[in-house]
């Protein structure tokens, strides 16, 4: 049974960095992957589809829905480990069914736990234009991030709570410190 656990924050949380080191502590246990690397693989590959991704991201807005449970199933299947971190994801309570529906005919997977990496805005704000990733970096496109995320996280918070799945920690910390606590939390639920 692979066992999942979905990271989920702001963007400029901190959830990527945080998961892959995570991954990097336990490489033979754990495999880790983002949403937006996976996405942003896709368009670096020169692909149709990738084009079609770039237009969204580019602006800050949500990937279709199909594209991204596609990439969410392919990510799972081909992990070769069994404890699994994706962050990123769900980030809309449309994808948070989908990925409902589709555990409920998967045997193999179990989602353990939801961690969601809490930061204050102003905080997000100054990671995410000071590290100038890409096209998406800047403060129109991060306002317009912002609000996409905030859309529907009550709503995911709320569902996940109900299945008591829910754990959020402060991502105003050092990386070291929000690790330890993120690692402690999946290896207790493991
Ligand atoms: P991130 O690297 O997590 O900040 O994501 C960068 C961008 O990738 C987002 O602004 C979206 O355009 C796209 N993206 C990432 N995750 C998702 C998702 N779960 N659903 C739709 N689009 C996504």
């Amino acid at each position: 049974m692979k066992k999942l656990f979905l990271i989920i924050g702001a963007p400029g949380s901190g959830k990527t960095t945080d998961a892959e080191l995570i991954a990097k502590r336990n490489p033979d246990t754990i495999v880790h992957y983002s949403t937006g690397d996976l996405l942003r693989a896709e368009v670096a590959s020169g692909s149709e589809l990738g084009k079609k991704i770039k237009s969204y991201i580019d602006n800050g807005n949500l990937v279709p829905l199909e594209i991204v449970i596609n990439t969410i199933k392919s990510a799972i299947e081909k992990a070769d480990k069994n404890i699994i971190l994706i962050d990123g994801f769900p980030r809309s309570v449309e994808q948070m069914i989908a990925l409902n529906e589709m555990l409920k005919t998967s045997k193999d997977i179990d989602l353990v736990a939801v961690i969601e990496v809490e930061v204050s805005e102003e905080i997000a704000r100054d990671r995410v234009l000071g590290r100038a990733r890409g096209a998406d970096d800047n403060v129109e496109v991060f306002n317009n991030r912002m609000k996409v995320f905030l859309g529907p996280i009550n709503d995911i918070e709320k569902f996940y709570s109900k299945q008591k799945k829910v754990n959020k920690i402060n991502g105003e910390r050092t990386v070291e410190e929000i690790v330890d606590e993120m690692e402690k939390i999946i290896k207790e639920k493991i």
